[in-house]
C-alpha cells in the first residue's frame, strides 16, 4: 500500500523550503515531489511542517542487557524515536558485553524483540571492556558489530589500541574511541579549571582527553585504520584532530550538544545532573567545538545519551555515575539556540544530526531521496514548549536542561515507512 506525507516543507540542495508529497511504498521513498498522485494513498498530512530525514545518532547508552532499571532497547529506543531518530548505534558498556558471538547473538536478539527503530550494536574492543584481551574484530563484524569501541573508558594500552586498529583496517570497520587516560583523572568530576575551585570538587583536566586523541591519530596513521573519537570536549583535542585531518589521517569526530550548549561556569551547584564525561568545559573549550563544526574538523552531532536512575543522580557529583540524557531534547535545543539566533542553517543543523553522522560508518541511511529507507520525520518549527524531564519516555530524568525553553519539536516519526511515535493531539 502507498503512503503518502503531504504538504511537507522539505529543504532543497540550497537550503530553502519548498512544499512537496513524499510517496513511500514497502518502507522505501518511491516519489518526491509537487504532483505525486496521492489517489488511493493512505495520506499523513503534514500541512506546516518541515520533513527531514530520520536522525542518526551514533554515540547512545540503551543499557539492556544488565542495566535495566536505567534504561531497556524499548524505553531507549521509544525516546529517541521521540526526539526524531530513526538510527542509533548502541555502545557496548552492558552486562554482559557484546564481546563475543554469543553475547553479539544475545544483544541482536533483544534488539530484535523490543527495538521500535533501527538500533545498530557496537562490538567491544577488548574482553568485558577492560582493556586487557582483545576481542575478534571479524567475528563481532560477522554478527552485526557496525563499529568498534571500549566507550566509557580509554584504552590504556597502546599496543592493545595498535593492533586492534590494525585488525580493524583490515576488516574495514571503524574503531571509535572514548579518549581518557587513566593517569590524569584524579578523581575528577567535573572539568579541572574554576568552577570546581568554587565548588571544591576534584577537576578532569584537559590533556587527560587530548593526549590520548594525540596517541591515537598516530596509531591510526600507522596502522591505516579508520578512526572516530567520541565526545570531543577541548580545543586541544579539537587541535588534534585538525592537525591529523590536515596530515590525511583517516579521522573524524563528534560532538554532544551539551558541550555546545553548556560551559563549567554554567554549572550551578553540586548537582550531579551536570555529571557526564567528558566533563563541561572552559568557555573557549566550547567556542572551539563550534569552530572545528562549521570548518568540518568535527564531523556530526551524537547525543551521548547516558541514562541514570534518580537515586544514583540524587546526592552531589562525587558519588554520581557520569552521564546524561540526550534523545528528547538535542534538536530543539540546537535549533533554539544555534538555529533561530543564525548561528546555523537549518540544513547544516539536520545534516550534523542525520547524514554526515551515517556517512562516518559508510550506513545508507539519513538522507531524504528517491529509493532511501522511509525514515522521516516531521518537526514543528514553531511549537514552543517547556523541557519536563517528568514527561520523558526515556526512564532516565538526568539532564541538566529541565525547565528550558526550547522551539523546534519533532512531531511525528517514520520508520521503515510506519509511523513510531506521533505527538499527542
Ligand atoms: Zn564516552
Amino acid at each position: 500500500m502507498t503512503k503518502v506525507l503531504q504538504n511537507v516543507q522539505m529543504l532543497n540542495e540550497q537550503g530553502e523550503l519548498q512544499t512537496v508529497n513524499i510517496a513511500m511504498v514497502d518502507g522505501k521513498i518511491t516519489e518526491i515531489g509537487q504532483n505525486v498522485n496521492v489517489a488511493g494513498a493512505e495520506i499523513i498530512e503534514g500541512k506546516g511542517l518541515v520533513v527531514a530525514p530520520g536522525f542518526v545518532d551514533v554515540h547512545t547508552h540503551l543499557r539492556e542487557p544488565g542495566f535495566e532499571h536505567k534504561e531497556t532497547i524499548a524505553t531507549g529506543s521509544a525516546s529517541a524515536a521521540k526526539g526524531g531518530f530513526t538510527t542509533i548505534c548502541a555502545m557496548p558498556n552492558t552486562k554482559p558485553v557484546p564481546d563475543s558471538v554469543e553475547n553479539m547473538q544475545l544483544i541482536n536478539g533483544l534488539i530484535k524483540e523490543s527495538a521500535v527503530i533501527r538500533v545498530l550494536p557496537y562490538g567491544s574492543l577488548t574482553k568485558d571492556i577492560s582493556g586487557e584481551v582483545r576481542t575478534s574484530i571479524e567475528e563481532l563484524k560477522a554478527h552485526g558489530a557496525v563499529a568498534f569501541s571500549d566507550d566509557g573508558v580509554g584504552i590504556q594500552l597502546a599496543s592493545t589500541m595498535y593492533e586492534q586498529m590494525k585488525d580493524a583496517a583490515q576488516h574495514d570497520v571503524v574503531v571509535v574511541a572514548h579518549c581518557e587516560d587513566n593517569s590524569l583523572i584524579y578523581d575528577g568530576v567535573m572539568h579541572e579549571g574554576k568552577r570546581n575551585q568554587e565548588l571544591g570538587l576534584p577537576g578532569i583536566p584537559s590533556i587527560c582527553e587530548s593526549v590520548q586523541i594525540a596517541r591515537d591519530v598516530l596509531l591510526a596513521e600507522a596502522a591505516g585504520a579508520r578512526y572516530h573519537v567520541c565526545h570531543v570536549s577541548t580545543k586541544e583535542s579539537v587541535r588534534a584532530v585538525r592537525d591529523a585531518k590536515a596530515a590525511g589521517i583517516r579521522v573524524t569526530a563528534e560532538v554532544c550538544p551539551h558541550h555546545l550548549l553548556l560551559e563549567e561556569m554554567d554549572i550551578p551547584s553540586d548537582d550531579a545532573n551536570w555529571k557526564m564525561n567528558p566533563p563541561l568545559r572552559a568557555a573557549d573549550d566550547k567556542d572551539s567545538l563550534h569552530a572545528a563544526l562549521l570548518d568540518g574538523t568535527i564531523d556530526c552531532i551524537a547525543t551521548d545519551h547516558a541514562p541514570h536512575t534518580v537515586e544514583e543522580k540524587c546526592c552531589g557529583m562525587v558519588g554520581a555515575p557520569f552521564g546524561i540524557v540526550g534523545f528528547e531534547t538535542a534538536f530543539p535545543l540546537l535549533y533554539t539556540q544555534f538555529v533561530e539566533t543564525g548561528k546555523w542553517t537549518l540544513k547544516q543543523l539536520i545534516d550534523w544530526m542525520s547524514v554526515k553522522a551515517a556517512q562516518i560508518f559508510d550506513l545508507p541511511y539519513g538522507t531524504l531521496e528517491v529509493g532511501s529507507s522511509a525514515d522521516m520525520i516531521l518537526i514543528d518549527l514553531n511549537k514552543e514548549q517547556t523541557i519536563d524531564a517528568e514527561g520523558f519516555v526515556s526512564k532516565g530524568r538526568n539532564t541538566p536542561f529541565n525547565g528550558w525553553v526550547a522551539k523546534g519539536w519533532p512531531v511525528l516519526t517514520i520508520f521503515e515507512g510506519n509511523i513510531v511515535y506521533q505527538e499527542a493531539e
